[in-house]
């Protein structure tokens, strides 16, 4: 008997029925101090006590009752009581006797007058069988309750890897149902990973252990994690049968990333917020004493005037990245443009070329159909920034750096981190030390870096990986090592771009490499000709400028290499829109772009693309690059 019982259960009842009372009372002597004892001199009262306590676990009875038999009864007793049944009988009942043995309706008997000892071990026996079929009941029922109402995938198998059981939660995912499933090998069922399922089964049945793993397989709404735990399950001493609980840890992953995600960005917007709050602190002293000075300056003394201005305006752009670092830290804080991606590039190369010291160089392909991105241009600039830096660090002898841009379409489930739709691709490449595959495997993790103390802060990545994430495009890294690196920054085309993309197209115009421009100035305004001429210059252009329309088509026929002229629109004799239709009559390949002063487009010739005043730097180069891209 096992240790756990209780003595409760031990005691088991039994039930004594016999027509004479002496009979009955000195078989109660004989069990009282065994078991619970009930008894009857009659064979249907015997039936209703039976239905009272079905937990009677023995009954010992007469053959030979007036109304009814001992058989009879018992048989009766079937139809509700599990009880072992024992006949005690004379010689002459030997007959029923034999056939109700035989039919199975009793588990014994003993003649009567009866032997003490023998009829006691008979009764013990009958409730040692009674309740091992009980406690076998119980498991049973323990492991149904268990398997039909377990979420997970339950199985078991031997040693041949068939199925001796498993719930509907793993018949399902093998597109079966359990009844057909039994006797069945998981790759009967289902092809798909079987086969390193098997070995992984076949690992428990050799090693012994049991072992945990989480495997991925393709569901409908996508991929799904499952945690397989297989359990090896011994009979005497060896594995005979394997458990396997699949569980699916799909959302709690997603959770992890989402909360691993959360973490980084809060450590990021902590770090970037303290730094920034430093930042604003000193440069709100160097501008505030900038003006100070400038206003003790004397008048005459020019140079020192524009030396102050000039610092008060770096001081400022340093107050302007403050405020970009401070607006990438918070999640919602994106200032989504559409933005001119090759002009944002090309209006970076200074300032990589100044950041990246001399021994690299950066060039860079540009490809007009990229087109508009909607994006925030901050947070891009940055980002180039960071890979551009990465970039550089890889070189450390020197190097090439390569900006390419190009427009991608994508379909609808072709990429996994990528919606359909049409995006800008800007690719950043080395040729520097690449990474090994287990770095690359980190890289984007925040606080990753393989740079000393004071060089690498392991923050660049994983600003580009969340940046991009949050505009809803995506980054792709490839690296070999010794070879090197490419990053692509996949961003979100804008309504605008796909707009400018079908003017292109229309048109018929391929790509515009946007370099060092031939540019022709018409203006009659000397102050805003030489702004432009300086703007056009600073920007690497070749530029000749003159003040009236007969002028410059004298100009351009004496210029066949010339790209691009900007016209005045208001200008004595001949008007800039004259001028430019005249342009378009003789030289239609030559692009022209007109600036007015004034606000209102009414009256201006609609075909051509149009620059306001005042404008600055930039919007000088967007507009060029709007114009070339043109055709
Ligand atoms: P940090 O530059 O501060 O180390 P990053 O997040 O920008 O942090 O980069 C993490 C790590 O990834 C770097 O330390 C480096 O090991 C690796 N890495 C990033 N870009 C490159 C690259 N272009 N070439 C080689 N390794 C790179
Ligand atoms: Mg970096």
């Amino acid at each position: 008997m096992s240790e756990g019982m209780t003595a409760g259960e031990e005691r088991g009842t039994i039930l004594l029925v016999d027509d004479e009372a002496e009979i009955v009372t000195a078989l109660y002597d004989l069990f009282e101090d065994d078991y619970e004892v009930l008894s009857t001199t009659s064979p249907s009262e015997a039936l209703s006590l039976l239905h009272r306590h079905p937990d009677v676990a023995v009954i010992l009875s007469d053959q030979r009752m007036p109304g009814m038999n001992g058989d009879q009864m018992l048989a009766a007793a079937r139809a509700h009581s599990r009880a072992e049944a024992l006949l005690l009988t004379g010689y002459a009942d030997l007959d029923a006797v034999v056939s109700a043995l035989n039919k199975g309706r009793i588990a014994g008997y003993s003649p009567k007058p009866w032997d003490p000892v023998a009829l006691r071990g008979m009764v013990s026996g009958a409730h040692e069988r009674w309740r091992l079929a009980r406690a076998l009941e119980k498991e049973r029922s323990l492991l149904h309750g268990l398997l039909d109402h377990s979420p997970d995938r339950i199985s078991f198998k031997d040693a041949q890897g068939r199925f001796i059981r498993l719930n509907a939660a793993k018949a399902a995912s093998l597109g079966s149902d359990p009844r057909s499933s039994l006797g069945k090998r998981e790759e009967d069922l289902a092809g798909l990973d079987a086969t390193t399922r098997r070995d992984a089964d076949r690992a428990v049945f050799r090693d012994a252990r049991p072992t945990e793993e989480v495997a991925s397989e393709e569901g409908e709404g996508g991929a799904r994690f499952l945690s397989i735990r297989r359990v090896p399950i011994l009979q005497n001493g060896k594995v005979e049968f394997l458990a396997t609980v699949e569980h699916d840890v799909t959302e709690q992953r997603e959770l992890e990333g989402r909360v691993r995600q959360a973490e980084k960005m809060q450590a990021l917007g902590t770090m970037a917020g303290g730094i920034a709050h430093d930042f604003n602190n000193l440069l709100t002293a160097v501008i505030g004493n900038l003006q100070l000075a400038s206003r003790r300056l004397p008048e005459e003394d020019g140079r020192l005037r524009r030396q102050i201005h000039n610092a008060t305006r770096a001081a400022e752009r340093g107050a302007t990245l403050t405020q970009r670092l401070l607006s990438f830290t918070r999640q919602r804080d994106l200032d989504m443009q559409d933005v001119d991606v090759n002009a944002l590039i090309v209006g970076m190369e200074d300032l990589l070329l100044r950041s990246l010291g001399g021994l690299v160089s950066v060039t860079t392909r540009l490809a007009a159909e990229a087109g508009f991105a909607r994006i925030d241009p901050g947070q891009l600039e940055l980002a180039l920034l960071n890979l551009c830096i990465n970039a550089r660090d890889a070189m450390p002898g020197g190097g090439r750096i390569l900006v390419e841009t190009r427009g991608l379409l994508v379909g609808e489930g072709e990429a996994s981190d990528l919606s359909a739709g049409r995006y800008v691709v800007v690719t950043v490449q080395d040729e520097g030390q690449g990474m090994s595959p287990d770095v690359l495997g980190h890289a984007f993790e925040p606080f990753f870096t393989t740079k000393d103390v004071g060089k690498g802060t392991g923050l660049g990545l994983s600003m580009v990986y969340g940046f991009m994430r949050q505009a809803g495009g995506a980054v792709r890294m490839q690296s070999t090592e010794g070879v090197g690196t490419t990053v692509e920054l996949f961003l979100p085309s804008s309504r605008a771009s796909a707009l400018s993309r079908k003017e292109n197209e229309e048109q018929g115009a391929g790509d515009n490499p946007i370099g060092s421009l031939d540019i022709l100035v018409v203006d009659d305004d000397a102050a805003v000709r030489e702004v432009t001429v300086a703007f056009l210059r600073e920007l690497g252009h070749r530029v000749v400028a003159v003040e009236d329309g007969s002028s410059a088509l004298h100009q351009i026929g004496e210029r066949p290499g010339l790209d691009l002229i900007i016209v005045d629109l208001a200008m004595p004799s001949m008007s800039g829109s004259e001028l430019a239709e005249e342009v378009r009559r003789r030289w239609p390949g030559l692009p022209v772009l007109l600036m007015t002063g004034f606000a209102k487009l009414g009256g201006l010739p609609g075909s051509f693309v149009i620059m306001h005043k005042p404008f600055t730097q930039e919007n000088l180069q967007n507009k060029i690059l709007e114009v070339m891209s043109k055709g």
